[in-house]
């Protein structure tokens, strides 16, 4: 079958990739500790578990707007507004089936032929992916793992042409962990209003923070109307398959991006928009409670990775991955990954999953309990002192 020219420029997540590989090993009868996936281990607190089933029972199971529900999207932007110091509106939030798709829309009303965007790397690879999909060129702002995953203001500067039209940053920072220091956060914005430059903020980590206060670029003077906030429950709130997430857009975007939705997805599942209403709203127990045991997860894992020969361990700043690096075991990030999945049974991701700048490194996502945690460490440990 000929596909469509565009599709050779769609990219993947890796992570998906490696869960079947897993998966086979496992019905193969392997043991595998799955540290792959992006996912809180936590099942979905019961409050908003039970908001869904009283919305199906309730008749919540029919379309509903495309941006999603006035009440959802106000009780959005008032959350938005008091986490991220800003003046936010419902009707600048769209509602979309998870906060993926927040990419993909921005992305696909912005970027033609082109056009450059400057996206984090290492990084989400579906930034890249959208980038070139869109005919975009994607320009990748490195994250240096000597300044503990941040930019270099200066490169970035460098980077920036008259052809710029996106700059996409992400913080606490999947698969680094890191966060944006406030100089750079700040100089960014300057960058973005000197050159007519939108932003979009991939924020969907910033409960998953361990130290220090979230800032968000949306906050600084007159970013408000040039910033897409991305955000949304599967993290938070741990709601993977719930499929729901949101975006902040300028006035301009809404009628576009909504447009988007109607052609692709119509709306998101009615019942599960009332379900995310009880999240803002309610009780935050169930969500506290897990970022403080991924924090307790975060310790061991980093100590006991330092404590393996060849391997080196920043402490990250926040969301749920470790990104060390194991170059000083002799093999290559890719062999590394390939050959602790096939010989110890432990799944990781190659750094390279998320860009050329993670060369070297690995990802471990430390969503899984602290005694696999555990065992994974002995095992990593054994695969790399024989
Ligand atoms: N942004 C980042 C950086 C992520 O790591 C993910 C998921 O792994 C998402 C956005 C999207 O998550 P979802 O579509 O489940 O809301």
């Amino acid at each position: 079958m000929k596909l469509a020219q565009r599709m050779s420029r769609l990219g993947t997540e890796t992570a998906f990739e490696i869960l079947a590989k897993a998966q086979k090993l496992e019905a193969q009868g392997k043991s595998v500790i799955h540290l792959e996936i992006g996912e809180p281990d936590f099942d979905t607190p019961g409050n908003i578990a039970e908001a869904g089933r009283n919305a199906i029972t309730n008749g919540f199971t029919s379309y509903n707007p495309s941006p999603g529900y006035q009440d959802l999207r106000d009780v959005i932007a008032a959350e938005l507004s008091s986490t991220r110091n800003i003046d936010a509106k419902g009707d600048n939030v769209i509602v979309t089936p998870g906060g993926k798709p927040i990419m993909f829309f921005t992305i696909m009303a912005l970027i033609e032929s082109g056009d450059e965007v400057l996206y984090p790397n290492p990084g989400f690879p579906i930034y890249e992916s959208m980038i070139e999909f869109c005919g975009g060129t994607a320009v990748p702002m490195q994250l240096h793992g000597d300044k503990d995953f941040n930019i270099d203001i200066n490169e970035v500067r460098n980077q920036i042409t008259p052809k710029t039209k996106l700059i996409i940053i992400n913080s606490p920072n999947n698969p680094c962990g890191s966060v944006i220091g406030r100089e750079e956060l700040e100089a960014l914005s300057v960058i973005a209003k000197e050159n007519d430059i939108l932003v979009m903020s991939d924020e969907i980590y910033i409960r998953f923070l361990y130290e220090g206060s979230h800032e968000s670029i949306s906050a600084y003077p007159g970013m408000l109307d040039r910033t897409i906030i991305l955000d949304g429950f599967s993290k938070t709130y741990a709601m993977t398959g719930w499929r729901i997430g949101y975006g902040l857009f300028p006035s301009d975007l809404i009628e576009p991006v909504s447009r988007l939705v109607t052609n692709s997805v119509s709306c998101t599942a009615s019942f599960t928009q009332q379900a995310a209403i009880e999240a803002i709203t309610g009780p935050q127990n169930g969500s506290q409670e897990m970022v403080k045991e991924f924090k307790s997860r975060r310790d061991i894992i980093v100590s006991g990775l330092n404590d393996i020969n060849g391997i080196s361990c920043a402490t990250p700043k926040g969301a749920f991955y470790a990104f060390p690096n194991v170059e000083g075991t002799g093999l290559s990030s890719v062999e590394f990954a390939d050959r602790l999945l096939e010989e110890a049974g432990v799944a990781v991701l190659s750094g390279e999953s998320f860009g050329k700048f993670g060369k070297g490194f690995i990802r471990i996502s430390f969503a899984n309990s602290t005694a696999n945690l555990e065992e994974a460490l002995q095992r990593i440990k054994k695969f790399v002192e024989q």
